[in-house]
């Protein structure tokens, strides 16, 4: 194949146009190219889509991406678990790749990288052009993770695993979740429910999760939530009060913002005890002010702390488990409807509608 289609981004309010581009020849020392097998539609390509975030254009979108491996550059044999990488195999892959050299790479952020290149973020007016999802081939640059993705794991399951779990296990990393911990969760999207499993197989006693939609909720119950509450419309109860009352009056002791509203913050620092510890991961809209109580984050010794995206060694993290625990959670029902790459608006209006967590394009298949 020397061409490769690809659903292109050009402005707000506008149909992806689909367009062909050259598939590399050679690729270079470090590299790899991908012929892709599943990209997802995460919250972000919508935000893009109806011009609520701005991007540089044009723009092949999709970061959240399963493939399989079609080139390897000279030098890139193994995977990031250390195990050897051939052409043929089935592989996710970290949604940046980073230069290992600059201040913060060297701090350990790779992911803040000073030459930090995302998948489904780099316009496509340049070679390699094919750096997004919704196309037949991704190309891989050099410093990017590479993990071989186990047999048993179907690409519904494994797809959206390089964005929403891989960030949530460094936000459970950053915080820590003891066994027998009462935990808050706000926000019932995936960074939520995947939350709810990490914090069920770390031990928590009772999970708490808040959103405002009830299917959302549901889905949130299913993956083990103890206690779902909804925000929204007049019925609200007051779900902190609640949560005072079931933890003795103490508070819980770890919560999650993981629903992009500041205002939940006010809730966290409310419901949380003592000491107790509150991570941020959801707020990625510039001006999210929070509103905090200076006074109570002082008064009550509160922790807090801010996470975005991840490191790659979390996405081997994510993919451990889910080989070993998403045979337990409804993991498989995550992707709700699947399209190929020619009815990509289709598939951006199904995903437009809320029904389903997502909504998945497989571009080799038409
Ligand atoms: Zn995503
Ligand atoms: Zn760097």
């Amino acid at each position: 194949m020397t061409e490769s289609r690809a659903a292109v981004f050009v402005e707000p309010g506008r149909s992806l146009e689909i367009q062909s581009f050259p598939v590399p020849a050679a690729v270079e020392p470090g590299a790899a190219l991908c012929r892709v097998r599943m990209a997802t539609i995460c919250g972000s390509d919508l935000h893009t889509i109806f011009g609520r975030r701005q991007e540089p254009a044009p723009l092949i979108l999709g970061h959240e991406i399963v493939g399989e491996i079609a080139r390897l550059g000279p030098g890139l044999t193994r995977d990031g678990f250390g195990r050897p990488l051939r052409v043929g195999d089935r592989v996710s892959w970290s949604i940046m790749a980073s230069c290992g050299d600059c201040y913060f790479c060297r701090l350990e952020l790779p992911q803040k990288c000073c030459a930090l290149r995302k998948y489904g973020h780099t316009t496509c007016t340049q070679a390699p052009h094919l750096t997004g999802g919704y196309a037949q081939h991704v190309y891989l640059f050099p410093g990017t993770a590479i993990y071989r993705i186990p047999a048993a794991l179907a690409d519904d399951i494994v797809t959206p695993a390089n964005c929403a779990l891989s960030t949530v296990i460094h936000a459970v990393e950053a915080i820590g979740v003891q066994p027998g911990e009462n935990v808050l969760i706000q926000g019932a999207g995936l960074l939520g429910l995947n939350l709810v499993a990490l914090c069920r197989e770390a031990g928590a006693a009772a999970i708490h999760v808040t959103d405002i939609s009830s299917p959302r909720l549901e889905l949130a119950r299913r993956f083990g939530a103890d206690r779902c509450w909804n925000l929204a419309g007049d019925a609200a109860e007051d779900s902190v009060g609640r949560m005072l009352e079931l933890t003795g009056g103490y508070g819980v002791d770890v919560a999650f913002e993981v629903c992009g509203a500041p205002q939940a913050a006010a809730d966290a620092v409310r419901a949380l005890r003592i000491g107790g510890r509150y991570l941020v991961a959801g707020l990625v809209t510039p001006g999210s002010d929070m509103a905090l109580d200076g006074n109570q984050l002082t008064r009550k010794c509160l922790t807090l702390k801010g996470i975005h995206n991840y490191h790659p060694k979390h996405l081997g993290a994510a993919i451990d488990f889910l080989e070993h625990h998403a045979a337990r959670y409804p993991y498989a029902e995550l992707v709700g409807a699947v399209f190929p790459l020619e009815q990509i608006d289709r598939a951006v209006e199904a995903a437009a509608t809320g029904r389903f967590v997502r909504v998945g394009v497989r571009p080799n298949l038409s």
